[in-house]
């Protein structure tokens, strides 16, 4: 069911688009429907994403998600290892103090 709806998200941004050139095209005035299903595949897929439990979930990759830091690196002092604290995705930043 969530599958689903992540793969119907995912194509409704695609006819968004779609649409999107054919009325840059054609000169027409529906871009607030194309806009409209843009935003409606958008939202399906945040929602989604955040229960198929992806490995990179794409509330992970806009920095919606909060990070903890859980250790330090062992060769170089100032790269710091994050732990994301929803999808356990890890990542080292480099911090200058
Ligand atoms: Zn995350």
């Amino acid at each position: 069911m969530v599958q689903r709806l992540h793969s119907l998200g995912f194509s409704l941004i695609i006819i968004s688009l779609v649409l999107f050139g054919y009325l840059f095209t054609q000169h027409g005035d529906g871009y607030i429907l194309a806009i409209l299903v843009f935003i409606i595949g958008l939202l399906l897929l945040l929602f989604t994403s955040n229960e198929t439990n992806k490995e990179r979930s794409l509330l992970c990759r806009i920095q919606l998600h909060k990070y903890q830091a859980v250790g330090q690196d062992s060769d170089i002092n100032s790269k710091f290892i994050y732990e994301c604290m929803r999808c356990r995705r890890r990542k080292s930043v480099f911090r200058a103090f």
